[in-house]
This record gives C-alpha cells, sequence and structure tokens, in this order.
C-alpha cells in the first residue's frame, strides 16, 4: 500500500515512522510511505501557500493552486489515489472507515492549517474525514492517527492478525484484560483459569470479560455486537458463576 502525505511540515513524519510498527512495514516494503512539501508546487520566490480570505476575517487560508498542484502530481497512468482531506467537517473515522480504506492500493492525505484550505482545493478531494468533534491546528495529526490505524489492517503490518481481530471495537466488543509475568504482582494474582493451559476455557473466559466491559463501559457499542457461539458460553458461564455465587 502507497501512503503520501501532502503537507507544509514534511519534516513531522519522519521522526513518527523511524519507530514501531510503521517504520517495520516500511522497511518491509508492506508500506511505501512519502511526505510531500506543498511549497514545492507554489511559483513564487516566497513559496507562498496561504494567503488572506476573501470577504475579510480572521485567519489566513491555504491557497487552491498549490494543494490542486500538488494532489495531480501524485497521480500517474498505473495509480489514481484515493484523496482524503482530514477536516473537522467530515465524517467521524473509526474502525470500519480504517477497514474500508486499508484495502486500497494508494491514498493521499491533504493536510490543512490555518482556517483550512481554499473551497475550490476541495475539486481534488474524495473524501473529508474528521477524528473527532474538536479543531486541531493542523491534519498533520489526524493523517498521523488515521495511517496508524488504517496500517494495523494491511496484512502483514502487525505480525499477529488474531490480535488486531481481538482488539477493543473490531466485533463491537471492548478488548480483554491482558497480563504477563510475574504471575503474582503486590498480592494481586493472574485469574486462575489463564494459567490451565485450557485453551477453550481461556478463550471463553476472556470473551466474559469483552461483554462485562463492554455492557459497562460502552452500552452503545454492545447492541451492536452481533453474539456468536462464543458469546453465548460466556454468557452460560457467567450464569453459572452468578449462581454459584447467589447459593
Ligand atoms: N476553520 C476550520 C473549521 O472550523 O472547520 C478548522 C481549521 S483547523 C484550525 C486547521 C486544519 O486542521 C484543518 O484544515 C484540518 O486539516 C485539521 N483538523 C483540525 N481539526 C480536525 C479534526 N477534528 N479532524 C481532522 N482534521 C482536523
Amino acid at each position: 500500500m502507497k501512503i503520501e502525505v501532502l503537507t507544509i511540515f514534511p519534516q513531522l513524519f519522519e521522526t513518527v515512522f523511524n519507530w514501531g510498527v510503521i517504520s517495520r512495514a516500511i522497511k518491509n516494503g508492506i508500506i511505501a510511505f512519502e511526505s510531500v512539501d506543498i511549497r514545492d508546487f507554489t511559483d513564487d520566490r516566497h513559496r507562498t501557500t496561504d494567503d488572506y480570505p476573501f470577504g475579510g476575517g480572521s485567519g489566513l487560508v491555504m491557497k487552491a493552486e498549490p494543494i490542486i498542484k500538488a494532489v495531480a502530481s501524485r497521480f500517474s497512468d498505473d495509480s489514481k489515489p484515493h484523496v482524503v482531506y482530514p477536516s473537522p467537517q467530515g465524517k467521524l473515522f473509526d474502525n470500519k472507515k480504517a477497514l474500508e480504506l486499508s484495502k486500497l492500493s494508494h491514498i493521499v492525505f491533504v493536510c490543512g492549517r490555518y482556517e483550512g484550505i481554499d473551497e475550490r482545493a476541495m475539486s481534488s478531494i474524495d473524501e473529508e474525514i474528521s477524528i473527532g468533534d474538536f479543531v486541531l491546528s493542523g491534519g498533520e495529526i489526524p493523517a498521523l492517527l488515521m495511517i496508524e490505524v488504517i496500517s494495523r489492517f494491511v496484512p502483514g503490518v502487525v505480525g499477529d492478525m488474531e490480535s488486531v481481530i481481538n482488539d477493543s471495537f473490531f466485533s463491537d466488543l471492548l478488548d480483554y484484560a491482558h497480563y504477563t509475568r510475574p504471575r503474582e504482582v503486590n498480592g494481586m494474582e493472574v485469574p486462575e483459569v489463564l494459567l490451565s493451559g485450557n485453551h477453550e476455557m481461556i478463550e471463553i473466559h476472556r470473551r466474559m470479560e469483552s461483554l462485562l466491559r463492554t455492557i459497562e463501559r460502552r452500552p452503545d457499542i454492545f447492541l451492536k455486537h452481533d453474539f456468536d457461539l462464543t458469546d453465548k458460553k460466556a454468557l452460560l458461564l457467567l450464569f453459572k458463576e452468578l449462581k454459584k455465587d447467589a447459593e
């Protein structure tokens, strides 16, 4: 998958993508990443990418032509990228959107600054996506956030795809609790079942935790969850435990 970010701060991405899961995916050739300086698509001596708004008012606006030219430069005969403008006015980003975008072969993010981009630059944009109901100073952090989430769904980026499937939200459930060594910390023990070696019981126990956490913390997500056989076994176990406690 090819991911490109058009920005006036291309250096911002260099350090971030030198670390962690994404840097490995880039080194292994699973993701090709490039940050492109929008200033390279200006015609004036000062490499101007912003100007005062027509009609007056506060702030500056990113000029349309450098953005339109920068986006056009990403198209080739064999690649027509999907162009995303991170914007507080877009549809809210979530796991489902990330999964959908992870299936594309080429995505371009256009990072706004100041009051945003000249409306005519929207002619180069396929989709506006928001990362939440708040306003950041630029599109770089929203683009980084989306790239991180999208790339986790690209096969080979996260070594163990099962861990992605078990992550919160994937099947409208929150993740279960995780434990590592030692077995006891300040008197707090790892649940016995996790040491039992009984893989079916471990799976049911973890699902029960996921269901209970989701009901408690995110009932809105729980209402969307489709029940499978493991869910039913987890609920049976929970029922038995509640009955035992009541006796
Ligand atoms: N005046 C714009 C508005 O109210 O819709 C906000 C502009 S904001 C200061 C500058 C840039 O940051 C935007 O062009 C966009 O690229 C990015 N941005 C800010 N908040 C965002 C959000 N919640 N989601 C995605 N991008 C955001």
